[in-house]
């Protein structure tokens, strides 16, 4: 096994479950890559709904699926991923990402925050298809602080374990507070 990046590992896992041609939600644009990559998934009979709330996020994103022949399959929407729900139908949706914090390069200060991320997950969850996946790539430490981390991970601890599978996956012997994939699938 290859020495995995956690974006390369939440794809490589999220791959693992999740449908190909599906209806997909990047919640938290920022540079495009994860938006690309549910493009990918999508190929040409699904779709992909990202959101930011950061228009350099929707340009830096635009430019990338330019770059790659990919722009038809994505409609990028400048909106706080609390109001996801507005865009899609309860359980229609595939697979939602959340790569959580702040956009590399702008003010740090615009990052996610604990109440509207939790508030996003919760729907999220509504919108989601029975087998659907959810991605969460959580921070910790840095700009962020732990407060985001402790309130997504204790509210995860709590779901039904008949309705949910959660994994939390960990870079057990990286410094420095490295992120932590998270997965969940809906199971009924
Ligand atoms: N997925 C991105 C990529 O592949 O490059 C990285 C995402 S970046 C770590 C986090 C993004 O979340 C930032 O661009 C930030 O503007 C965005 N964000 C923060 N709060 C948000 C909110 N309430 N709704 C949607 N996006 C938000």
């Amino acid at each position: 096994m290859k020495s995995y990046q956690i974006t390369e590992w939440c794809h490589e896992s999220f791959k693992m479950q999740a449908v190909t041609g599906g209806n997909y939600i990047d919640a938290t644009m920022g540079n495009g890559n994860d938006t690309l990559f549910l493009c990918r998934m999508a190929g040409k009979t699904g779709h992909v709904t990202a959101f930011d709330i950061q228009q350099q996020a929707l340009e830096a994103t635009e430019k990338l699926l330019e770059e790659n022949g990919v722009r038809e399959r994505a409609s990028l929407i400048l909106d706080s991923h609390t109001n996801m729900g507005l865009y899609q139908q309860k359980e229609t949706v595939d697979g939602i990402f959340f790569n959580f914090g702040y956009l590399p390069g702008a003010d740090h200060a615009v990052a996610t925050k604990a109440e509207t991320s939790l508030a996003a997950i919760r729907c999220g969850m509504e919108l989601l298809k029975v087998g659907g996946v959810m991605s969460l790539c959580i921070y910790s430490g840095g700009d962020t602080g732990y407060e985001e981390r402790t309130a997504l991970l204790g509210f995860l601890k709590t779901l039904d374990p008949k309705r949910w599978l959660v994994l939390v996956h960990e870079f057990y012997n990286r410094k420095n507070d490295p992120p932590l994939p998270v997965f969940l699938v809906k199971l009924s």
